[in-house]
């Protein structure tokens, strides 16, 4: 009988679809569409990729979801809008203005959630507090609670009602937060274990009437090779395994480009790289009678603004540019050629910028040795002309100088520190006046100049504030004496240095010698 009716139900609506063409066909199922974006980092401008394609910004973003709105709503989809955070630092527009043009987009465009990312606390969670005040949507965390009140920062969730279906969206960031904030940020927050928490909000979102289960994750997929993501104790895989319950994580955090979402279990995981120049798009098919999802595709999608930019949402950001366009297009030195600071441009730990960035420091502040955390590099400096602009995307957390006096063994378990056993992360140490070799994911030897390290006697080093005061879990260098912060910005060093010197070349040149074969 049911089959009989159902036949019929669709029968009657094949014959509305001949005045609704676009309408389901089958009355049972809805389509859903959930669209997002992860890490963009300030880019609310179109950029120039390294490809020499203009991409991204917010106004495209806008024109592209606009699309995908009114073919959602010609379809009777459910649509839903997700950012899985870091939607801070990065470029000096943006964050001289506080994010405020990024976040104005946000709710312009209507994001419905968002997870906080480690970078959303770059300012400590009050400026989050007051970008929250911008927005009209919700920002999530289930594993943070602030320390001077034992209550949640964020709530854990938010459920959403759309054609008819219960959307259960939880929020998760990452617990290695500690590790990546300044420490005086930190300390004021509570971190929980992220499965943990996401386990307890899924079970309570299931309870309370959730269907389509979605954690917006800024947890991250560990990747193989030399990134700095290589393994992350509780990603987005292992989220999956031990909540199976979750139809679709939406993932940020490792700068991921996942082209078509990967399967674990019966779980849908998706990330759209960094920066925005793309967005993701994920469309399922409910079953409201069966209520269960029935088919699921993700794809990316370029955001391209010779595709059309939205024209309030240009407006509301360029003036945010114009305000500084001046003071960004300074012109600093010359660059022989392009200066790469990412691993992934050069697939080698030693960086042409991580050279450069230490020699500023070690010649500017004259000591013996200088360090820089690999993930403090943000992007490479372009060939030619480099401008304030460049320096301020490559150093955007404007972190102190800091110098200090080390014993050279301690100088030997900070390198072995940043190299994490082999992982690899955004703590293997940049380094100038001295060089190390990696065998079997240690450190085998190190050189101050061409002698080799002596590990009772005292170095000077010079470093940046994020790295002396522990973050990367750079724990050796907590035994440092002397330590002094400032006068003067890493970014304000930097360029002290490089003015000087007014055409600049920088290579890999043999500083971090890794021995091991590299496993994927
Ligand atoms: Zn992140």
């Amino acid at each position: 009988m049911r089959k009989v009716s159902l036949v019929a139900l669709a029968l009657t609506l094949g014959l509305v679809s001949c005045v609704q063409p676009s309408q389901s066909p089958d009355p049972s199922l809805t389509p859903v569409i959930v669209v997002h974006s992860n890490d963009i980092h300030g880019r609310a401008w179109p950029f120039l990729r390294e490809d020499g394609k203009w991409v991204g910004g917010y106004a495209a973003q806008a024109e592209l979801i606009s699309k995908i709105r009114k073919e959602a709503e010609n379809k009777k989809a459910a649509f839903l809008l997700l950012s899985a955070g870091d939607v801070n630092t990065g470029v000096p527009e943006s964050d001289f203005s506080e994010a405020q043009p990024d976040f104005e987009s946000l709710k312009a465009i209507g994001y419905d959630a968002m997870v906080v990312g480690n970078h959303d606390f770059d300012h400590g969670f009050e400026l989050l507090l007051k970008q929250l005040s911008w927005v009209k949507f919700p920002f999530l965390a289930a594993n943070l609670k602030l320390k001077s009140t034992q209550k949640p920062l964020f709530p854990a969730d938010t459920m959403i009602n759309r054609q008819g279906i219960q959307f259960g969206v939880l929020g998760i960031t990452t617990d290695q937060l500690p590790k990546l904030i300044l420490t005086e940020h930190a300390k004021k927050l509570v971190v929980e274990d992220a499965i943990e928490a996401a386990s307890r909000t899924a079970k309570r979102l299931t309870t309370s009437g959730g269907e389509i289960l979605i954690a917006l994750s800024h947890l991250g997929i560990s990747q193989s090779g030399l990134s700095i993501h290589r393994n992350i104790p509780n990603d987005d895989k292992k989220l999956a395994r031990q909540i199976p319950e979750l139809d679709l994580i939406v993932g940020g955090h490792s700068h991921t480009f996942i082209k078509e979402g990967v399967r674990e279990g019966n779980t849908l995981i998706v990330q759209a790289g960094y920066r925005g120049d793309f967005l993701g798009r994920v469309d399922l098919l409910w079953d409201r009678l069966n209520k269960r999802i029935i088919s699921s595709k993700a794809q990316l999608i370029e955001v391209d603004p010779a595709d059309g930019e939205d024209s309030e949402i240009k407006k509301l950001v360029l003036p945010y540019k114009e305000k500084y366009e001046k003071e960004l297009a300074i012109p600093v030195f010359e660059a022989k050629k392009v200066i790469l600071g990412q691993r992934n441009q050069t697939q080698s730990l030693e960086l042409p910028l991580g050279n450069l960035i230490c020699d500023a420091l070690r010649k500017e502040t004259q000591t013996d040795i200088a360090f820089f955390n690999s993930g403090g590099l943000r992007s490479s400096l372009p060939a030619g002309i480099v401008q304030r602009r460049h320096i301020l995307e490559a150093f955007p957390f404007r972190n102190l100088v800091s110098t200090g006096i080390l014993k050279g063994r301690y100088v030997v378990e900070l390198l072995n520190d940043g190299l994490r056993e082999g992982d690899y992360a955004g703590g293997v140490l940049q380094v100038s006046g001295l060089s190390y070799e990696i065998k079997d994911g240690r450190v085998s030897s190190v050189k101050v100049g061409d002698q080799e390290l002596n590990t009772n006697k005292d170095y000077s080093f010079s470093t940046n504030s994020y790295v002396s005061s522990g973050g990367d879990r750079l724990k050796a260098i907590l035994k440092a004496r002397s330590v002094r912060n400032g006068p003067g910005t890493v970014d304000e060093i930097f360029t002290r240095y490089v003015s000087n010197l007014k055409i600049v070349e920088a290579k890999i040149e043999g500083r971090i010698n890794l021995k091991d074969p590299l496993n994927p």
